[in-house]
């Protein structure tokens, strides 16, 4: 049995805000394993979010159990346990590619050559060396959102946190970055939290599915899938791929309320 990276236990997190409380996580159970790649899909609001962000130690739980590496997120962050990528590059525009890939890196206090290893090394995982001396605004959106993996990449943590990554770019960019990142994945060995809208990409690129629901914020179905480990792109129209969709868009029926 692989070692749990992520282990919540009736995980909840209650927002206050001045209408009141908002339960964006409710009794939310999950384990991911070491090596799983896990997608959270579901509707706007329903704490895709917030859960990447209680693993982050980016907000603290309001009750439950939540560890990180076996530890508190307080400590994992501390331990650098973790690669955040947002929703939006968050490139600096005054910055090269290097240079906003080594902002974290200096913040770190890394010695130069190692940053500098570090970021030939991450570069070399998106496929963007020898754009290194650019911009960011000289590169294509795609390519934007690579600098901001490959900045994730850079401290060589275990686990990458997605929060909806490719939800910005036209479907054929997004189809290849997929392509690209379970790639990645398979390289590195890394276990992914990935956030996103699209039921073709958590199914494409997941070992684990997690359908999420709003009001309160909570898990409806978890499925492992059944698709093999190689995924060229044309799997999305095999039956098992469909198969898997089909239990994913019932998930996010059941859990949807057409009230408002
Ligand atoms: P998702 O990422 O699935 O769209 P979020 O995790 O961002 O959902 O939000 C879940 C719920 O919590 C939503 O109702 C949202 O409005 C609310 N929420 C998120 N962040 C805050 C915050 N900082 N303060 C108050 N409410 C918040
Ligand atoms: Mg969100």
């Amino acid at each position: 049995m692989q070692a749990s990276v992520v282990s919540a236990k009736d995980l909840c997190l209650t927002y206050q805000t001045n209408d009141g409380p908002v339960h964006a996580l409710s009794d939310v159970n999950l384990d991911v394993r070491k090596g799983d790649f896990v997608s959270f899909i579901g509707p706007s609001g329903c704490g895709k979010t917030t859960f990447l962000r209680v693993i982050a130690d980016l907000e603290k739980k309001t009750s439950g159990e939540i560890t990180v590496n076996g530890m508190t997120p307080d400590d994992a962050r501390k331990a650098r346990a973790y690669g955040y990528v947002f929703q939006a590059p968050a490139l600096y525009p005054w910055r090269t590619i290097e240079k906003n890939i080594a902002l974290p890196l200096e913040i770190m206090s890394y010695a130069a050559d190692d940053q500098k290893k570090r970021i030939a090394e991450a570069l070399d995982l998106v496929n963007l060396s020898g754009f290194e001396k650019k911009f960011p605004w000289q590169l294509s959106g795609g390519m934007q959102q690579r600098a901001s993996i490959a900045r994730a990449l850079a401290f060589d943590a275990d686990l990458l946190l997605m929060d909806e990554p490719f939800g910005a770019l036209d479907e054929i960019v997004r189809d290849h970055l997929n392509e690209e990142l379970l790639k990645l994945w398979a390289r590195t060995n890394k276990t992914i939290c990935f956030v996103t809208h699209s039921i073709p990409e958590a199914v494409y690129l997941s070992t684990k599915i997690v359908v999420m629901s709003p009001r309160p914020g909570r898990v409806t179905d978890v499925i492992d899938s059944t698709l093999p480990a190689e995924r060229p792109l044309g799997i999305r129209e095999t039956p098992e791929f469909l198969k898997i969709a089909h239990r994913v868009r019932e998930g996010l029926r059941a859990g949807h309320s057409y009230e408002e």
